[in-house]
């Protein structure tokens, strides 16, 4: 599988100090229980609900293209990058350690209220290949439960670190119901920390339903992205969340299909 190493920046980021570069006083106390059912938490406001309401899109109409980021959430980093997002009214995909999500609830719970969606990237980047069948499923699981607690919303994807995946980690993705998502475009982001050639990469391989790999803990990764989301708006994509790309994707079966 030497093709797929190196995919992903390897280690978790080391915890910064604290995660007060994060504002957001719409948490405080309108905390709500979460509805599993709908994979939505209810809206605290009317307001917010009004805000919240999109239209479906329908990607067999529109270009789509699914931007994700993995290994996150950073304080030092992903807060610029959901302004990004929001400024731009673009949605997004992120992939975050299970670790991560714990230290960082108010991320993630950021994340999901701009309509971009959170995912399941391992408790601590480990390779589930390696694992048992039972050992990635207690990964996946202890990583999902704490991202949920967050967001206070449904995790249904998760993307195995390096994406090193086998039928194991299949089975285990399966028992968990979360979708494998891996990638179309691999930008080498944490290779190459270049805005100039992340945005190039990205640029030169889009195409309709593509999902495109970054990581939201590098500066350099941030610093590319308002360039990225114009250059592609200016294409004519509409830039979607992983599940609004795939419509309803199946536990335990792997996407893109070239990943099969
Ligand atoms: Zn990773």
């Amino acid at each position: 599988m030497s093709l797929l190493l190196g995919a992903c920046s390897g280690a978790p980021p080391t915890a910064a100090s604290s995660d007060r570069a994060v504002s957001d006083a719409s948490l405080g106390s309108s905390a709500a229980p979460r509805t599993a059912a709908s994979g939505e938490s209810p809206n605290p406001t009317p307001n917010a609900a009004a805000k919240r309401a999109r239209p479906a899109v329908d990607c067999k109409k529109l270009k789509c293209i699914a931007l994700t980021y993995d290994d996150g959430p950073s304080p030092r980093t992903t807060p610029k990058l959901i302004k990004i997002l929001k400024k731009h009214k673009a949605k997004a995909t992120f992939f975050q350690l299970g670790q991560l999500a714990r230290r960082y609830p108010k991320l993630v719970r950021k994340i999901h209220q701009i309509g971009s969606e959170v995912a399941n990237h391992s408790w601590d980047h480990d390779s589930l290949d390696r694992k048992s069948v039972k050992g990635a499923y207690q990964d996946l699981k202890r990583a999902s439960a704490a991202i949920e607690k967050s967001c206070r919303c449904r995790v249904r994807l998760m993307r195995p670190p390096y994406g090193a995946t086998d039928k194991g980690v299949d089975k285990a993705a399966k028992k968990l119901g979360v979708a494998e998502i891996l990638w179309d475009i691999d930008t080498l982001d944490w290779s190459s920390r270049n805005p100039s050639k992340i945005k190039r990469k990205v640029l030169r391989g889009a195409g309709r339903n593509r999902i495109v790999l970054m990581h939201d803990i590098h500066r350099t990764t941030i610093a590319a992205q308002a360039d990225i989301i114009k250059g592609l708006k200016k294409r004519g994509y509409t830039l979607v969340t992983v599940s609004e790309l795939l419509g309803k994707p199946k536990p335990g079966k792997r996407y893109p299909k070239s990943w099969r």
